[in-house]
């Protein structure tokens, strides 16, 4: 869902450490069946940015559809370190609560602050021009004694990284249908050294669903914008 908080109102929810009890109630949601409710003082809640719209390493471009479906999916999914899917040591915290942030447009310094970590800024630029600016946010949190805190609290982990499952096709981005469509002369960027290069795009929209599974902690992610919300509000955009 779309988040409803205005600027004030989230800077307030974030000077917080522990969570506040309008966030109580949802996290209680979360507890095993039959425990006495959490209470606030045992937990540390975080704010993530975890995905947005912008082309990510891999060439690839969320469209909103998915990021709509990521964020619906992401409720009770687990916080943990580099996608380590098979390891359940690597899990340490859940996720209670995911918003979009939505920008049909954005202000001339939020473009600064979006474009500075981006790796194809004249393109990323046109995508905000054209589609707005949609920032997918992540609402977790751990046990306050959990020695992952300190990491984060000290700033040694900061970059995220969301995990998933896709389901869904590849979209030229020049004729807005798909590469499958026979109307489509183009190839996506993964092809380059298979097919001319004239008829490579220069990124690939995914359309479809997102099944959410997690949310990592990771040295780098490939959406440079994915991190821990900072003191600065680094790089989430209100305006
Ligand atoms: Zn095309």
């Amino acid at each position: 869902m779309e988040l409803k908080l205005t600027r004030a109102e989230l800077e307030i929810l974030l000077q917080t450490r522990h969570p506040t009890d309008d966030e109580m109630q949802l996290i209680n949601q979360f507890k095993p069946y039959g425990l006495d409710p959490w209470e606030s003082s045992e937990l540390m809640r975080f704010a993530l940015i975890a995905s947005n719209n912008l082309i990510h390493g891999s060439g690839q471009v969320w469209d909103k559809n998915v990021l709509e479906t990521m964020v619906a999916s992401y409720p009770g999914c687990a916080l943990m370190i580099d996608h380590e899917w098979k390891d359940q040591t690597k899990t340490f915290g859940m996720i209670y609560d995911s918003f979009i942030y939505s920008l049909p447009r954005v202000s001339k310094e939020g473009i600064v602050r979006i474009l500075e970590k981006s790796p194809n800024p004249s393109e990323d630029y046109r995508i905000i021009q054209k589609d707005g600016y949609h920032q997918v946010l992540v609402f977790g949190f751990a046990e306050a004694t959990h020695p992952i805190i300190s990491e984060i609290s000290y700033g040694r982990k900061a970059d995220v990284s969301m995990g998933g499952i896709f389901y869904g096709e590849s979209i030229c981005p020049i004729c807005d249908i798909p590469y499958s469509d026979p109307k489509c002369p183009h190839y996506p960027p993964y092809m380059a050294g298979l097919v001319d290069e004239e008829t490579l795009t220069p990124y690939y929209r995914r359309s479809g669903k997102m099944d959410s599974i997690e949310c990592s902690f990771v040295a780098s992610g490939s959406c440079r914008q994915a991190r821990l919300i900072d003191s600065r509000l680094n790089t989430f955009v209100f305006t």
